[in-house]
């Protein structure tokens, strides 16, 4: 047997960290701007520690860009570095000088938190973009040097000394040849813009500040009124509506992080409004993509976190199962549940205006986050169809004398489309039934997952079954109607309809001699399968199975059974059962035509 190290050489893993550590090159400029952040944040720290005793002076940032020279060029007034240094944190990959630094001052734990850096890898996304990289730095410690490092993106090193008037670090990237696009100005603003918007120290290019160094998240809410809020959301979306209102994250135990979601307008279309958030760390902008962080619902809200305890560069199945993921979502899921509660108890009338666009969040909460359905339970609106709220508890109560069935589950009626359950509508609001309006895109949704959690609670649509049965009492009304009668009645209309489902009714005499309703759970299916969209267009393609209900108690039922001559009778019963299809707009095509004509034969004319 044999025992040995595996051993790596630093000419052949090179390459690598150059081209696979990052997967999107414009990041080195996010990289060495961290880096003059940090030196910047050192300098003060040292400062405030008592550490330095001198002027910190100007703490700006500089890009230069010289197009003829192909170069970009990074320059800070921070602690610079001594000859040692350069060798200790720039020629030792993965050692990081912001890591030592923490260590160091580690008594002094808020001094030094702030800093970025802490993989020792960053610097080294330069050679991503330069094929030669000079390094001008000179320490603030007293009587320091300034010294000239320099590399080709080899292996090796030049370091000489060189003159620099103040203490700080200059990086000059020499662009190389297949990187030149990043010679455009407007490339580098853009880059800025969206890496550094947010950055602490100012960072100027061509001759103007381009950053915000103290965006609101890192302020204490006491501090901020409601304009400074809403300035902020249009610094992030310059072209959106005000939005709603907002929650102001701040925590840092058991994890650190700190933010502010704001509620935008909800709109029926919730796909566009999605994957606004924007993550940070430390003020450095990460990414847009926060799926894998906040639960789905949360999604739809917009604004900024920033936390450093987010794992970064790991699988996505990774991040979900990091606990830290796990305690940042249901710490934001109770943040929201909390204001979305808050308001509902301390303003009622405001909540309830602002309904409409809570209305798809709270649902799409609820249907995906259990522990979030809990929470919204109390803040939940229903609304009816003469535009009132109410909670669902209050909801329950209201119906619950009028709406019961022989199980004494209270029974919520719902009209996905008042226009086309209009007929439905009328005949329950007779029996002075209360109906809710569902009728957005997620509600089939909603509705499916809510119902099994409210107990003692049964919800139909209104034309689901025909409504003395929904809400049947056993008293119903009774019909005249012999079985044998009811028999033959079945029979016409089965050869009248060409449908196998007929039934014969008790039902009151102002109400339509035929009625046709759909099976609840088939409604369902179709509604759901038409709000996913892809994926269930078996459902959604499937034909339509209805129920004939024949309404015994009809003065023309009673009349079609005396008609003899079975033709007319059946042309009877067809016309009732067209108009029974007309009323749901199901009537078309031949057998509109065929009802037209039958209808012009009828009333003498044809
Ligand atoms: P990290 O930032 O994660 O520590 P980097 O590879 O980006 O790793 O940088 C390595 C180290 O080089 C830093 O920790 C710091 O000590 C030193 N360094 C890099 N850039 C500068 C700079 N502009 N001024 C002073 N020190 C720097
Ligand atoms: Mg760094």
């Amino acid at each position: 047997m044999e025992k040995g190290t595996i051993s790596i050489h630093t000419e052949n893993i090179f390459p690598i960290i150059k081209k696979f550590l990052y997967s999107d090159h414009e990041i080195f400029l996010r990289e060495l701007i961290s880096n003059a952040m940090d030196a910047t944040k050192k300098m003060e720290s040292l400062s405030a520690m008592g550490e330095f005793a001198g002027e910190v002076g100007a703490t700006k940032v500089t890009v230069t860009l010289d197009k003829e020279a192909k170069t970009i060029t990074i320059s800070d007034n921070g602690v610079g570095m001594t000859e040692e240094e350069v060798k200790k944190y720039i020629n030792q990959i993965a050692f990081s000088g912001a890591t030592e630094f923490i260590e160091k001052y580690k008594d002094k734990k808020e001094e030094v938190q702030q800093l970025i850096g802490k993989f020792g890898l960053g610097f080294y996304s330069a050679f991503m973009v330069a094929s030669n990289v000079q390094l001008v730095t000179k320490s603030w410690q007293e009587g320091s040097e300034a010294v000239m490092w320099t590399c080709d993106g080899s292996t090796e090193y030049e370091i000489t000394s060189t003159v620099r008037e103040g203490r700080g670090t200059d990086i000059i990237l020499h662009i190389a040849e297949d990187s030149e696009d990043f010679l455009e100005k407007y490339k580098i603003e853009g880059i800025l813009q969206k890496y550094c918007k947010f950055l602490p120290y100012e960072i100027e290019f061509e001759g103007e500040v381009i950053n915000n160094t103290k965006p609101i998240w890192t302020k204490s809410p006491n501090d901020l009124k409601d304009e400074d809020y809403l300035a902020f959301y249009k610094e992030l979306y310059p072209m959106s509506e005000d939005p709603l209102f907002w929650i102001h994250l701040n925590v840092d135990y058991p994890f650190n992080l700190t933010g502010v979601l704001y509620f935008p307008k909800v709109k029926n279309d919730i796909t566009v409004q999605k994957n606004k958030i924007q993550l940070y760390q430390k003020q450095v902008f990460i990414t847009d993509e926060v799926k894998e962080i906040v639960p789905e619902f949360l999604t739809l809200l917009h604004g900024v976190i920033d936390s450093p305890d987010i794992p970064l560069n790991v699988s996505r199945s990774f991040l979900q199962a990091d606990s830290n993921v796990k305690k940042i979502n249901s710490y934001i899921t109770r943040k929201v549940a909390d204001k979305l509660q808050e308001l509902f108890k301390n303003d009622r009338p405001t909540y309830e205006a602002k309904w409409a666009s809570l209305d798809i969040f709270v649902k799409f909460g609820m249907i995906t986050d259990e522990k979030f359905q809990e929470r919204a339970n109390q803040f939940l609106l229903l609304e009816d169809l003469d535009g009132k709220l109410f909670t669902f508890d209050e909801y329950k109560e209201l119906i619950s004398i009028n709406q019961k069935d022989k199980d004494e589950n209270v029974v919520i009626l719902y009209t996905t489309d008042a226009e086309k359950q209009h007929t439905f509508i009328q005949s329950a609001k007779k029996r002075s039934y209360s109906v809710l309006k569902l009728d957005n895109i997620l509600d089939s949704h909603f509705i499916n997952t809510i119902e099994r959690k409210w107990e003692k609670t049964v919800m139909k649509r209104i034309d689901a079954e025909i409504i003395d049965k929904l809400i049947d009492k056993g008293e119903n009304l009774a019909t005249a109607l012999t079985e044998d009668e009811k028999a033959k009645i079945t029979e016409i209309f089965k050869s009248a309809s060409g449908r196998a489902e007929i039934s014969v009714e008790a039902m009151p005499t102002d109400e339509l001699p035929v009625t046709i309703t759909l099976p609840e759970f088939m409604r369902r299916m179709r509604d759901m399968a038409k709000a996913s969209g892809g994926g269930m267009d078996y459902f959604a393609n499937m034909p339509e199975q209805y129920n004939v209900v024949i309404n015994g108690n009809h003065p023309h039922i009673d009349k079609l059974l005396k008609i003899e001559n079975a033709e007319k009778q059946q042309q009877f019963a067809k016309q009732l059962y067209d108009l029974a299809l007309l009323s749901q707009n199901m009537l078309n095509g031949a057998s509109l035509t065929a009802f037209i004509n039958r209808s012009l034969e009828m009333v003498g004319v044809g």
